[in-house]
């Protein structure tokens, strides 16, 4: 009895959720990730009706696909090969990380707009595809909890928000897994790393996390970034967070540069 009553109430409350988005939806319709057209619900990407994108629009995109890195998840042009050579060259202080899509042409659009011109929206298809292509993966691991890179408080005070902790929310949305936003902070307002050589990022960013001591707290931890370029955000984290007590660190970013 006390069962159906909480299926019930769990039904209600999975109505209720759709009512939300559909009277949302009629109110802010939808815009493409890729084109910025409004998204109508024939033209959304086939076989599922979650992944917010029109189809033509996701024939544009270069999605990563297997053989990829078994490490940082870049695309490998070879088969049989089973590290880039960028990891071939130098380990990395995470476990393992995957990505998305490659970093070139509508891709390069989508997330400067994502980031810079608040198409916060566009998150929710990057989550609903990272939920679509590596749910069994997350399943896998069981991460604690989900946490995003961050952004110094300057930095995001002047943006008005990060785009990564917006990713993170959806896919934790998705996932059940919780998103923590305040546990490692960003504590060196560093300039932009485009310009600098894996040596030069690597010393820039030393000492630019900081996170509480975590070692009560959680002990697997799925990171979240916008754009995977060497990698060095990610191992500087993990680097602080295994100090702070993590176990393992594993890692999600929207794009990845292309394989080398
Ligand atoms: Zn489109
Ligand atoms: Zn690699």
């Amino acid at each position: 009895m006390k069962k159906t009553i909480i299926k019930d109430k769990m039904k209600n409350q999975v109505t209720f959720q759709n009512l939300k988005e559909s009277i949302l939806d009629l109110l802010y319709p939808l815009r493409c990730p890729i084109c910025d057209e409004i998204i109508v619900q024939e033209s959304i990407f086939p076989g599922s009706n979650r992944i917010k994108i029109h189809e033509k629009c996701m024939n544009k995109i270069q999605t990563i696909d297997e053989p990829m890195c078994i490490k940082c998840g870049h695309q490998l042009l070879e088969e049989g090969e089973e590290y880039c050579s960028d990891c071939k060259k130098s380990p990395h202080n995470y476990e393992q990380g995957k990505a998305l899509f490659v970093y070139k042409s509508e891709m390069i659009k989508s997330i400067y707009s994502f980031k810079y011109s608040n198409k916060r929206e566009y998150a929710k298809f990057y989550a609903e595809y990272t939920y679509k292509k590596y749910n069994q993966w997350i399943k896998r691991i069981q991460p604690d909890v989900i946490i995003p890179v961050p952004m110094h408080k300057k930095k995001k005070k002047k943006r008005g928000y990060n785009q990564s902790e917006v990713y993170a929310k959806e896919l934790s949305y998705l996932t059940g897994i919780p998103v923590d936003t305040k546990c490692l902070k960003r504590i060196v307002n560093t300039k932009p790393l485009k310009e600098l050589t894996t040596q030069q990022r690597k010393n820039v960013l030393k000492k630019s996390f900081c996170s509480e001591n975590l070692i009560n707290k959680y002990k697997k931890i799925l990171l979240v970034d916008d754009i995977y370029t060497t990698g060095s955000t990610l191992d500087a984290i993990s680097e602080e967070l295994k100090l702070k007590g993590i176990a393992e660190v594993y890692c999600i970013s929207i794009c990845t540069g292309k394989g080398y």
